[in-house]
């Protein structure tokens, strides 16, 4: 049956999972356009800020997504985003689902999550903060370190987190060589021990996204030294 409904999409590309408990694994990026959040140092500005979106957003079925998706030979499909859950993701699981391919999921948490997903990440923001049955469903958590309060405000705003199997522990990446924030991160592994991992996000260190043609350029909104943010 033809998909009956499209998604708007910022971009779709090969690579591999540059975070979390999938690292290095080869992967299919289906990154959605959209977010209501607007965090400041957000790395996929494309998708949302002003300044930065497209002139064309392509609207693509989810049919077709899993179909680009196959002819990769991936091990897996992440729909990223901006926020995939302001989006019906149910069919793209289903067509997922139906041809065999684990589906993951990376998202805020702030919306709720529609669809059935092999693998959450979700990484909170507090610009927007996540359900807390988002919290409780998700397979990981990735919290972004960009002062030396951050994890523990978190811990405190949501006791939920401290449930998760698997905690990252990120640099924001413009602070990603800025030892305070990298310190936080070793002190709060050392003292705390598992389910705490210093996390980064390696994929960037070797540039492999844009490997993939179809992969576009960052845009200059997180991290931009220059622009002090
Ligand atoms: S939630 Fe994610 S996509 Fe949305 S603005 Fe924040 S960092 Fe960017």
């Amino acid at each position: 049956m033809r998909s009956k409904s499209k998604l708007p999409i910022y971009e779709q590309f090969h690579s591999w999972q540059g975070e979390g408990v999938h690292q290095g694994r080869s992967a299919y990026f289906i990154r959605s356009f959209g977010c209501p959040v607007h965090c400041p140092w957000c790395d996929s500005a494309g998708t949302w800020h002003p300044d930065y979106v497209p002139k064309k957003i392509q609207k693509i079925s989810p049919e077709d997504l899993v179909k680009n998706a196959l002819e990769t030979k991936p091990e897996f499909i992440v729909i990223t985003g901006g926020e995939p859950c302001i989006h019906n993701l149910n069919e793209l699981c289903e067509r997922a689902s139906k041809a065999k391919i684990p589906i993951h999921l990376e998202t805020s948490g702030a919306f709720q999550i529609n669809g059935c997903f092999d693998w959450i990440t979700l990484s909170p923001k507090v610009w927007k903060y996540p359900l807390k049955e988002n919290i409780i469903k998700s397979n990981e958590i990735k919290i972004i370190v960009d002062t030396p309060i951050s994890i523990r405000n978190w811990i405190e705003k949501f006791p939920e987190i401290k449930n998760s199997k698997h905690i990252w522990l990120h640099p924001e990446w413009s602070k990603k060589i800025d030892s305070s924030i990298l310190n936080t991160i070793t002190e709060w592994v050392k003292n705390n021990g598992n389910p705490y991992r210093a996390g980064y996000q390696v994929h960037k260190l070797f540039s492999a996204d844009l490997n993939d043609p179809q992969s576009l350029p960052d845009v200059p909104l997180g991290g931009n030294e220059n622009l002090g943010i």
